[in-house]
């Protein structure tokens, strides 16, 4: 029987090796880390537990997919809460909205801020926003990458639901006036790591995704999921190597034979599914390829990356809510900031996820533990940005200016942190192996970003797949999961198990 072997055990990974092993197929999972969830990860600290990666679950129905193809209901693993407000939002003028997926409440509140008529345009904005997952669904996520051959039998009439040629925030201008729905529905596009200023306006498919079909919060934190993903494909005999890193893919004449570990040992496969960033394999793990075909291929670039506090804070702050959001002053500027001068925001928008809110006991009592996020360009390489030796020396200063922005919205913690760990774009590349930093992979700001990603299927290494956020669909942890399916499936394909 065809031996399988997966480098890697995040969520793309967890996913490719539960669908092989629910086929039969023997499996092995190569984690180079002590445990699995790569970017999905948590810290314990003096009573305080964070969640350091993802804290926002769209698409459940993708993870009832995943546990429905191997048998099992999702439920006897994991408790899926629905998270209302979907999210608090503070504007710098003190207004607050509670985006939900009620829409009488979210009607009532966007008339109070921006006006009956942009009311209609919400509801407009929400329809059309369906619109394009139903038109887009089927090729640009939930199946394999799209060919041009497909792509060219749409029919005429859905062409225009899928809105190449506009921006995001073109097409949200189109729909609403108030300036603060637009920022609202344009950070949609921070979902993938990209500005609603450059991202097209396809992307409003991610707005339907969460206002229409909800966020979910996996009690005892998001880290959950992993631990789930985990334990199923445990069940189902995966073998799971942790602490193994993988040095080598070995290849001849173009086909995959197996992998070198780090330690020596050599592990003959029959395929293997590179579940890292693409631009790593070719760099690092395929040394038979010439300098120029690694550079070739390497060349991706990256979504943007974050600045994160984890803060152990003293009281309840019961203005907040489980997910909060504080928008700069200047949306544009600060898009600018990240991907023109590459550097961080001078006035970021900070997002703050309380998951004590939810379950207490991630903090002690009277406490709360804030994941603090703000978007941050990736790692820069020109000279000019911020670099990794860049953070070194102005993380800390940043960290205060986070607070003093958070201050100035109402919520001011200084003085109050029981616990503070800084995590840099430099940190996340070192921790999790994101290149340059990366939280969501490949760059979404180019219109033709989903047809240039790469191929699930390595071109010209038969028996190499590549599952995760730099491949097909994209990042962001449904899609990652969607990506393990694609990579599994053509396995089974290729050695002739389906
Ligand atoms: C701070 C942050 C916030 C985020 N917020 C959200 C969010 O709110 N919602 C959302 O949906 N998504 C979010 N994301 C994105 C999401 O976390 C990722 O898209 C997803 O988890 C990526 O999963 P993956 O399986 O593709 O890759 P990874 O998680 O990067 O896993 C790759 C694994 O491969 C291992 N590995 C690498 N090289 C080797 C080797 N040579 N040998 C052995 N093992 C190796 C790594 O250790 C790692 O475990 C966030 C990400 C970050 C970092």
């Amino acid at each position: 029987m065809e031996h399988i072997g997966i480098i890697g055990g995040g969520i793309a990974g967890l996913s490719a090796a539960i669908r092989l092993a629910a086929a039969g197929k023997p499996v092995t999972v190569f984690e180079q880390n002590q445990d699995v969830g790569g970017k999905m990860h948590q810290i314990q600290s003096g009573g305080y537990r964070w969640d350091t990666g993802p804290s926002v679950i769209t698409m459940r129905h993708v993870f009832e997919s995943l546990f429905a193809a191997a048998g099992r209901k999702i439920d006897d693993y994991l408790t899926l809460l629905p998270v209302e407000p979907l999210t608090r939002y503070f504007y710098p003028d003190g207004t607050v909205l509670d985006a939900s997926r009620d829409l009488a409440r979210m009607a009532e509140q966007i008339a109070r801020i921006g006006g009956e008529r942009d009311v209609e345009g919400y509801l407009a904005y929400l329809a059309y926003a369906a619109r394009i997952h139903r038109v887009t669904g089927g090729k640009f996520i939930y199946n394999d990458p799209p060919t041009f051959g497909q792509l060219a039998r749409t029919p005429i009439r859905d062409i225009p639901a899928v809105d190449p040629l506009r921006t995001m925030s073109g097409a949200i201008n189109s729909f609403v006036k108030s300036p603060k729905l637009r920022q609202l529905l344009g950070r949609f596009a921070t979902y993938v790591g990209a500005s609603p200023y450059l991202a097209p306006a396809t992307l409003n498919v991610i707005a339907h995704v969460e206002l229409t079909g909800g966020v979910w919060y996996p009690q005892g934190g998001v880290y959950q999921i992993a631990a789930a993903f985990k334990r199923l494909a445990l069940e189902l005999g995966v073998e799971l190597r942790t602490e193994t890193r993988v040095e080598s893919i070995r290849v001849k004449d173009g086909v995959v034979q197996g992998v070198m570990l780090a330690s020596g040992e050599f592990v003959a496969l029959d395929a293997v599914i590179a579940n890292t960033d693409v631009a790593s394999v070719y760099e690092t793990l395929l040394p038979h390829l010439p300098a120029a075909e690694k550079t070739r291929r390497a060349r991706v670039d990256p979504s943007c990356s974050g600045f994160i506090l984890l803060l152990g804070v003293e009281n309840v702050h019961e203005r907040l809510a489980h997910h909060n959001i504080f928008f700069s002053d200047d949306y544009r500027r600060e898009f600018d900031d990240i991907f023109v001068r590459e550097l961080p925001p001078d006035d970021p928008t900070i997002y703050v996820a309380i998951t004590s809110k939810t379950d207490p006991d991630h903090a002690p009592s009277g406490c709360e533990n804030w994941f603090v996020l703000v978007n941050a360009p990736a790692l820069s390489v020109n000279g000019r940005g911020a670099s990794a030796a860049w953070w070194e020396s102005h993380a800390a200063a940043y960290a205060d200016r986070v607070l003093e922005r958070l201050a100035a919205h109402g919520v001011d913690v200084r003085g109050k942190i029981q616990h503070q760990q800084i995590i840099t774009p430099h940190d996340l590349e070192r921790l999790t192996g994101a290149r340059r930093g990366a939280l969501y992979g490949a760059s979404s700001n180019d219109r033709l970003s989903a047809l240039r990603r790469p191929h699930n299927r390595a071109s010209g290494i038969k028996r190499l797949y590549f599952a995760g956020g730099t491949t097909h669909p994209g990042g962001g942890v449904p899609m990652v999961t969607l990506s393990g399916a694609v990579a599994a499936r053509y396995v089974l394909q290729d050695l002739g198990g389906i």
